[in-house]
């Protein structure tokens, strides 16, 4: 099918499976492996454009079902999609819409059709087939698309269900395909489905492949599955796509995952993690997250992270905000400021995080990386017994 990117391979790393290349979209290029935050209802939370665009994001995540609630449909055409929308010069990537759908309604229900439900706003039945779920796609403009999915969660024990789900997503991304209709500007993803099931996984994946999608994803992973066979799945996949392609893990946002599925061959990753837990005072830092509602931080007037380049925490002579942990303390409890700041400082994280990622697979030094990044996580040297696991499956040895 017609794409609308270019995969540009950097650099590989000569130990594990990580890669490094430039994603050159519609909006712009975007350096992977690549973090991208979760701007819902068109605005991250509490950030923004210019503030997200100074993080350095390049490419955010827009929801499909909240966009086409409000502002809808029509409104979308009019005024010519979310880039114009919420003045958004960088890219986009959307999801289907169906997720949301199964896990913020109890009463939607799958059929062959589609996914249907009762509108949240007047209770009347609705149903979100594939081919809706391209045509709001399609009205939002974003760069990158993706297939309606049948998305099970992978605990499920009814194997029966799994097989079915995958089965039916590959016949949905058929309808995805057919209903698409700019494949010369917007780049449609798959989604490899199959549960834990890696005979189910290596199936997907090569009906999946054969369709010839711009780039792929992995799906249905991150809902409470153990570590060990989250990784397993990752790296079933990565080992049957093909090399010229970008591979997004859905659902996927700590820092430790990001990093061990990098190693495991995938590029691209979303979450809502990081933003809605600054929302409670939390800050992501390479030594763990910080509860900033704790007293412990009442006196504690260092910035969040030494050394840390975002906006809140580099100092007023460096053109920032100079925020301490004691200010975010104060401020957490009380006002939308705090969860503001820390926000800022998550997202600037995780970007800043995968920029490293990327820059130790182009010196071909990422084993020294992961050794680096867990030390610092773990300086007990407690490492996580999945992380040791898979980071061994890919020939680094953590130490
Ligand atoms: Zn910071």
């Amino acid at each position: 099918m017609a794409s609308a990117l270019t995969y540009e391979p950097v650099a590989r790393c000569s130990t594990t499976k990580a890669r490094a290349a430039t994603l050159h979209l519609p909006h712009g290029p975007v350096p992977l492996p690549i973090f991208m935050p979760v701007a819902t209802q068109a605005s991250l939370k509490g950030l923004s454009p210019e503030q997200l665009a100074e993080t350095s994001c390049r490419l955010c995540l827009n929801n499909t079902y909240h966009l086409g609630l409000k502002p809808g449909q029509a409104t979308l055409d009019a005024i010519g999609g979310a880039h114009k929308l919420q003045s958004w010069p960088h890219n986009i990537l959307t999801d289907s819409g169906g997720f949301q759908m199964v896990s913020l309604l109890k009463l939607a229900k799958v059929t062959e059709e589609g996914v249907r439900f009762l509108s949240p706003h007047d209770g009347t039945p609705m149903l979100l087939t594939p081919e809706h779920s391209i045509s709001l796609q399609n009205s939002i403009g974003s760069d990158i698309i993706m297939q309606l999915d049948d998305v099970i969660a992978t605990t499920s024990p009814d194997h029966a269900r799994i097989k079915e789900a995958m089965h039916r997503s590959i016949r949905w991304l058929d309808r995805c395909i057919e209903a698409h209709k700019y494949p010369e500007r917007q780049n449609l993803f798959c989604i490899i489905q199959g549960g834990l099931d890696l005979d189910l996984r290596r199936q997907c994946c090569e009906e999946m492949v054969a369709r010839d999608t711009p780039g792929i994803a992995i799906g249905g992973l991150s809902g409470g599955e153990e570590k060990e066979s989250y990784c397993q799945v990752v790296k079933t996949c990565t080992e049957l796509l093909p090399d010229n392609k970008p591979r997004y893990v859905m659902g996927v946002g700590y820092p430790e995952d990001l990093v061990v599925s990098v190693a495991l061959g995938a590029d691209m990753f979303d979450c809502v993690w990081p933003t809605r837990t600054a929302r409670f005072g939390n800050a992501i830092t390479s030594k763990g997250v910080l509860t900033l509602r704790h007293a412990s931080f009442a006196a504690d007037f260092t910035p969040i992270e030494e050394g840390c380049t975002c906006m809140c925490c580099r100092s007023e002579a460096d053109g920032g905000l100079g925020i301490t942990k004691a200010y975010i303390y104060h401020v957490t409890a009380k006002e939308t400021a705090g969860a503001h700041l820390l926000t800022m400082h998550n997202v600037h994280y995780q970007l800043s995080l995968m920029r490293s990622v990327r820059e130790a697979i182009i010196e071909d030094r990422y084993p020294a990386f992961l050794n680096a990044f867990f030390n610092k996580l773990y300086p007990n040297k407690d490492f996580p017994a999945w992380v040791v696991g898979a980071l061994g499956g890919v020939g680094v040895r953590l130490e």
